[in-house]
């Protein structure tokens, strides 16, 4: 680690979609860029699809809402959601940041590609509808290839089966094709579901606990051999196999790519995963593959927590920085802050609400959080909005963190992702491309902030 450039154009901490896209979007502006991230968070744990934007998001399906409706353009929710959340991300950064959304997946899509996840998107700009490992059905505006099974675009009379491997502990599939099922009956689309399931394929000792286990132990060749061998008898078994079979996402982490190859031949028809929970492989692969892509493109990861920083007056001047084998104190002109909220801690909720490494204060629908009663923020019932999960940091139209009365507070710090308050990621249909879009335009201005253009380092200001 003796060649990490100390005094970097840009710091960025934080490695999930919105820290790698800001990172990646500041090295193409010019800038020298040092990515800074520890395990965990929003990304690595999600279901690995993205969402964007969703005019249906929380309508109930019934009979006025088609559940395997795709609804209109997905960026007809991004402007919904600006119009209707003046506090939202897409309101926030105006209607020329809310312009650049298209532009933020193009880059998260090129990027995945360079680290090994190509990730599909529809021609006619409509979202994706995807089973989930709950049975229920979302829609996304990009999946991996190996969860495309699009189940409002399936041939008429088309049957899925949900396949149960019995490797893998704590997944019900005849649960699963119950709830999806019954959800598939309220829709005007005719889809009959199924369960599959596949003997044993390795000894007794070898059950995987969870999914993510699972998808691990399918890249190895010998392993995959076999659950490719359980797979093709389960079906010589069954009397009328269904057309299209679903799995949970088990279809590898590493080598993705070879294990979906492999299934697919084996099972002799379309074989796709379930759109997943925590622990989530297809959440890992999209995280890896986004870090890789920012390093092919020249950005300097580093493994390591931000745990401290400091500032000359407005400025941010240090981050000290922490790894395995790593201690530094890096010095750079312009800082991007992409540190998630409670799920990556870039938030953290101990006695006080709190922002742990500038100290910014954390808010919510205008009011501070602080140290306040929690049902201040919730809602009346489980089921109601709670501004507690918006809460984040206060920032302006150019993502610079700003005070309670919308005063800049560091003139080199920008944020991005879910550390910016004003957004329900769990909610909003959007938590992807909200991330994706302050990503890029956060490093965009880092790069600016630093002195950077796009053809590269211009003269510094001193
Ligand atoms: C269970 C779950 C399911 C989801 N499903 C979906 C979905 O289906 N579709 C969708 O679009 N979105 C989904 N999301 C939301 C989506 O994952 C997030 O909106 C998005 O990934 C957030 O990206 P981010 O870069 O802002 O934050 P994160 O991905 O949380 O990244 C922040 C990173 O910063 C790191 N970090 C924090 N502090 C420090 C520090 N001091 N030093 C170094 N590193 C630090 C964290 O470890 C983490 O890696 C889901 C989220 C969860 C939790």
């Amino acid at each position: 680690m003796s060649e990490l450039d100390l005094s970097p154009d840009v710091v960025v901490i934080g490695g999930g979609i919105a820290g790698a896209l800001a990172a990646v979007r500041a090295r193409e502006r010019g800038a020298r860029v040092v990515l800074v991230h520890r395990p965990g968070g929003g990304t690595v744990a999600s279901s690995g699809a993205i969402d964007c934007g969703d005019e249906l998001c929380g309508l109930v399906p019934g009979p006025a809402v088609d559940p395997l409706d795709r609804g209109g353009r997905w960026r007809r929710g991004v402007d919904l959601l600006a119009a209707r959340h003046p506090q939202h991300p897409f309101a926030r950064v105006g209607d020329k940041g809310r312009e650049r959304v298209r532009e933020a997946l193009a880059l998260l899509k090129q990027l995945a590609q360079h680290g090994g996840l190509d990730l599909a998107e529809r021609d006619d700009g409509h979202n994706h509808v995807l089973a989930t490992q709950l049975g229920t059905v979302k829609r996304a505006a990009l999946v991996q290839k190996c969860q495309l099974l699009d189940v409002a675009a399936l041939e008429p009379d088309a049957t899925v089966a949900v396949v149960d491997p019995l490797d893998l502990a704590g997944f019900g599939a005849r649960a699963v094709s119950h709830v999806l099922g019954w959800i598939a009956g309220m829709s005007a689309r005719k889809l009959t579901v199924t369960t599959l399931g596949v003997e044993r394929a390795l000894p007794a000792s070898a059950v995987h606990d969870d999914a993510l286990a699972m998808a691990r132990a399918l890249d190895d060749d010998a392993t995959r051999a076999a659950f490719c061998e359980a797979l093709r008898n389960a079906l010589r078994r069954a009397a009328r196999p269904a057309h299209h079979l679903l799995l949970p996402p088990i279809l590898g982490v590493e080598k993705h790519a070879a294990v979906l190859n492999d299934v697919e031949r084996a099972a002799g028809r379309p074989v796709k995963e379930l759109l997943a929970l925590p622990p989530s492989a297809p959440g890992v692969r999209l995280a890896r593959a986004l870090l890789r892509g920012a390093k092919e493109r020249g950005v300097v990861v580093v493994e390591a927590r931000a745990h401290a920083t400091s500032a000359h007056g407005t400025r941010v001047a240090t981050v000290a920085i922490e790894g395995q084998q790593l201690k530094a104190e890096l010095t750079p002109r312009s800082v991007v802050l992409a540190t998630g909220r409670f799920y990556g801690g870039g938030i953290v909720r101990d006695q006080v609400a709190r922002e742990p490494l500038f100290g910014l204060p954390v808010v919510t629908e205008g009011h501070a959080v602080d140290d306040a009663f929690i049902g201040l923020f919730t809602g009346d019932s489980p089921e109601a909005e709670h501004a507690i999960f918006r809460a984040g940091v206060a920032v302006d139209a150019s993502l610079t963190p700003v005070d309670r009365r919308g005063k800049p507070l560091f003139e080199n710090l920008l944020c991005a992702g879910t550390v910016v308050e004003g957004w329900d990621p769990a909610r909003d249909g959007a938590a992807g491309g909200v991330a994706a879009l302050t990503g890029l335009l956060a490093g965009e201005a880092a790069a600016l902030v630093a002195g950077c253009n796009r053809s590269g380092p211009v003269a510094r200001a001193v």
